[in-house]
């Protein structure tokens, strides 16, 4: 039964995806003319599962389930409507269509509680290069900025831009159901993981600077050879991330001067972006890197400049919230696996206004942002069963 909703999911989430900027590949970015028709389906499947529906002056879709007694508080379920260019079908969305199955498994049934199940209009930053507009703005925290920036985009929607977004009753938590967009859960044969913490992230910029020459003549004692530093570096970057539990970092761009095949290379202009759930490891971890990068350039007779381009916390979401997951969890059969997420999601936003909790539901490949980004119905059916279990037990 849980399976034939399940399979329900994924066709809507399916049928949603060929809402498109780009005939072929879903793109879909705030508040195109395209979003007026994921509304519309949304809409639909929102009042037939027993929601009042509205949407906000920043165009997020609020589908309110009315609760047993009036004034009661908000629990809130969702995730974000929008996409990345060429983007899969689950990506924020299955988060939203979940919410509404769930009030569609209520049966009518009210709760001790309201539910708002939320289809944020922005998460990704694609249209207008500043992501999480719909949850900053559901919190009241979208800055004077950034609402100037979007107004005209709105008023094409057919919204007012002036009208009040910020949610206005006594909020119990909130839930987001997403796709992991990582091979972690796959790799430990799991459906679903209770994500702790987003991981909090370190960006620097580094220039190792050496000495160019003839590829020819100069001898390779003689040499000050910026890339083979850098590579020496990189590997040793890799090496501490990897003895360092639950830390990535990553090189990512490199820029190699002059770059001629029969030039030694003098400067190496490289990223290096760090991510931990304890800020305090991501950081000790950025020092010893740049340490290290010190340490081998000055073996090496190379100089090393760094800037550190971003330092952002991390989000822990709230623990009673994830104890309360992690019991529905095991009630649904499953293995509890607790997990930070390396990517930012819209539960970090809301974090800041109330208790907020994310679960994971495995990605196959791993894949994410790319078109065959999938999700199985087993996973969707045991996140379902999940969902009422935890929703049952909060009433
Ligand atoms: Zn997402």
């Amino acid at each position: 039964m849980m399976l034939n909703h399940a399979e329900d999911c994924i066709a809507r989430c399916r049928a949603l995806a060929l809402h498109t900027e780009e005939p072929g590949f879903t793109t879909r970015t705030f508040l195109s003319p395209w979003m007026h028709a994921v509304h519309g389906d949304l809409i639909q499947w929102m009042r037939d599962s027993g929601m009042s529906v509205s949407v906000d002056a920043v165009g997020n879709l609020r589908g309110r389930y009315a609760p047993a007694t009036a004034d009661a508080p908000v629990f809130w379920i969702g995730s974000h409507l929008d996409t990345v260019p060429h983007a899969g079908a689950f990506d924020g969305i299955l988060g939203v269509v979940l919410g509404v199955k769930l009030v569609q498994l209520l049966s009518g049934h009210p709760l001790p509680f309201a539910i708002e199940v939320v289809g944020f209009s922005e998460e990704e930053g694609v249209r207008f290069g500043f992501p999480f507009i719909g949850s900053l703005a559901l919190i009241g925290q979208l800055n004077p900025a950034a609402t100037a920036l979007i107004a005209g985009a709105v008023r094409d929607f057919g919204l007012n831009p002036t009208d009040p977004v910020a949610m206005t009753d006594a909020s119990l938590g909130y839930l987001e159901f997403h796709i992991e967009q990582g091979p972690v859960l796959e790799n430990l044969g799991l459906p679903l993981g209770i994500v702790e913490a987003i991981a909090g992230q370190t960006r620097m910029q580094i220039i190792f600077e050496g000495k160019a020459g003839h590829a020819g003549t100069t001898p390779m004692n003689l040499r000050h050879d910026a890339l083979a530093c850098a590579a020496e570096w990189i590997c040793e970057v890799e090496e501490h991330a990897g003895k360092t539990f639950g830390m990535v970092a990553t090189v990512g761009k490199l820029e190699v001067h002059p770059g001629a095949p029969n030039v030694i290379p003098g400067t190496v202009k490289l990223t290096l972006d760090v991510r931990h759930q304890m800020d305090a490891t991501r950081r000790h971890g950025a020092a010893s890197m740049l340490d290290a990068a010190h340490r081998i350039a000055h073996r090496r007779g190379l100089s090393v400049s760094s800037a550190i381009t971003l330092d952002q916390a991390a989000v822990p979401l709230d623990a009673q919230l994830a104890q309360a997951l992690a019991r529905a969890v095991e009630r649904s059969g499953h293995a509890v696996h607790c997990m930070m997420s390396g990517a930012g999601h819209d539960a970090m936003v809301i974090a800041r206004a109330m208790p907020a909790a994310m679960l994971f539901l495995r990605s196959p490949g791993g894949l994410s942002h790319h078109p065959e980004e999938s999700v199985l119905v087993e996973d969707v059916a045991s996140a379902l069963s999940v969902g009422m279990n935890f929703l049952e037990n909060l009433a």
